[in-house]
This record gives C-alpha cells, sequence and structure tokens, in this order.
C-alpha cells in the first residue's frame, strides 16, 4: 500500500477537513513509500518509535502525534530524537486527533460506548461530547469502567446513585463538564481531572469518573488500524505503553 494513497484514504474515511485541529491531522512524518505493516499506539513518545522499529513497521498510527500549536516548532531536543528515529527507519508516522474522536464508527468515543455498554450513543450538538443511555448505578458503571480499562478510576459521587442519562469524552475533557450538566446527565466519564471537578460535579448533582487520559484513548487508533489492516490486507499491531495518566 503506498503511503500518499493511504493518506488519501485517511482524509476522506476520517472527514479530516472538517476539523479545525491543535495539530495537523494525517501524514506527520513521510518515510518509505510502500506500506506492508502497521502499528497503532496512543501518543509518538520515543518508547514507542523503538518498539515500531523493533517491530520493522513502515508505518506508525497514533492518536496523539507531534505539531501541537502550544508547542515549540523548532526541531530539537526529545523531539529531535523521536523524528530521528523515525526518518533513519523510514517509517511513517500518521497522526489523528479529533476526527479519531469524533468518527462514528472508528473513533474513541463510540468505540467506548460499545464497550460501556451504552445505549443509543450520539454526540450532543456539535460538541466533543456524547450522550447516551444505561441502567445502572455509579458503582456498577466505575466498575464496568475499570474492568474494561484495566485501572482503577477516580470516581466522584454517591455510590447508589442511578444512572441512566450518561455523557463521556475521550481523553483530557474535564472542562467540558458543562455540556453534560446542560443536558441533565447523571454521570459525566472523561480521561482526566482538574482540582475543581468534585466540587462542581456535588453542586450540580452530577457524577463524574476519571477514567484516564491514556486509557480512554486506546481504542479508536486500534479500531483504525483493524480497520486498515482488513481493507488493505496489512499486517497489524497494536502496541501499549503503559501509563496511568
Ligand atoms: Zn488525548
Amino acid at each position: 500500500m503506498n503511503n500518499k494513497t493511504l493518506e488519501k484514504y485517511l482524509d476522506k474515511y476520517l472527514n479530516v477537513s472538517n476539523f479545525s485541529d491543535y495539530c495537523p491531522n494525517g501524514l506527520q512524518v513521510e518515510g518509505k513509500s510502500d506500506i506492508s505493516k502497521i502499528i497503532a499506539g496512543v501518543s509518538a513518545n520515543q518508547d514507542l518509535i523503538e518498539r515500531a522499529i523493533d517491530e520493522q513497521a513502515d508505518a506508525l498510527f497514533v492518536h496523539h502525534g507531534f505539531f501541537w500549536k502550544n508547542e515549540s516548532s523548532v526541531i530539537t531536543g526529545i523531539k529531535r530524537n523521536r523524528i530521528k528515529a523515525l526518518l533513519d527507519n523510514n517509517i511513517n508516522l500518521f497522526a489523528y486527533h479529533l476526527p479519531l474522536d469524533a468518527h462514528p464508527i472508528v473513533g474513541n468515543n463510540i468505540q467506548l460506548a460499545m464497550r460501556f455498554n451504552i445505549q443509543n450513543p450520539e454526540p450532543i450538538g456539535d460538541t466533543l461530547v456524547w450522550q447516551g443511555e444505561v441502567d445502572s448505578t455509579l458503582e456498577d458503571v466505575a466498575q464496568s469502567v475499570q474492568s474494561i480499562t484495566q485501572r482503577t478510576p477516580l470516581v466522584f459521587g454517591p455510590k447508589r446513585k442511578s444512572i441512566k442519562k450518561i455523557t463521556w469524552c475521550s481523553g483530557g475533557a474535564q472542562s467540558y463538564i458543562e455540556h453534560a450538566i446542560d443536558v441533565g446527565a447523571d454521570c459525566f466519564i472523561t480521561g482526566e481531572v482538574s482540582e475543581q471537578i468534585p466540587a462542581i460535579c456535588k453542586e450540580n448533582d452530577i457524577a463524574f469518573i476519571s477514567a484516564g487520559h491514556h486509557a480512554t484513548e486506546r481504542y479508536g487508533v486500534q479500531a483504525l488500524c483493524q480497520h486498515l489492516s482488513q481493507e488493505f490486507a496489512l499486517d497489524y499491531q497494536y502496541i501499549d505503553i503503559d501509563n496511568i495518566v
């Protein structure tokens, strides 16, 4: 599979042009033109790149790539090390951020809904937050989050609280809790948490589960690469670089 052809396919499949993002979505570092082995991971850090080199990957697919709007644009220090390792080994780096959160089939949020058994999942208007239904208690929802992510979540709210309308957003979306409150949700699940969140939740009578930024964003890139592997007969592997945040 040609790398540029693959990028064109993904531009369309993930609707890249519809998003105004904090980073470029697509081929971020160009490697060899012919791709047969792809590796998926959450973040393009040195550990993941070294594993991709060990596995002789032709392309690495991540949710968190390089060239974020708020970072320095020079290629020095660890950024130089990461990019040099990719270029020296001719590995293509493809990164998809917001398009991979929002996609209706392989997106992080729909993939979470499937795993958490949430009914009627859909985005709340044009926000990045999703809503759906369960018939459960906070204790049971938290238990299911724990068993799926294999990680102990931080949970705020009464254990016996009835959870019917549930909202969620993968990653570091704690500041989007206002969208969950606006739709009258019983619970909001995201990856990270900030100091003011417990009080905001208590005062708005909404439960909150911080399930891990990395843990909530493992599934989209896996679903995407499984799709590519089936569509184009590519050899595919997911590599998890453990991250407790
Ligand atoms: Zn993220």
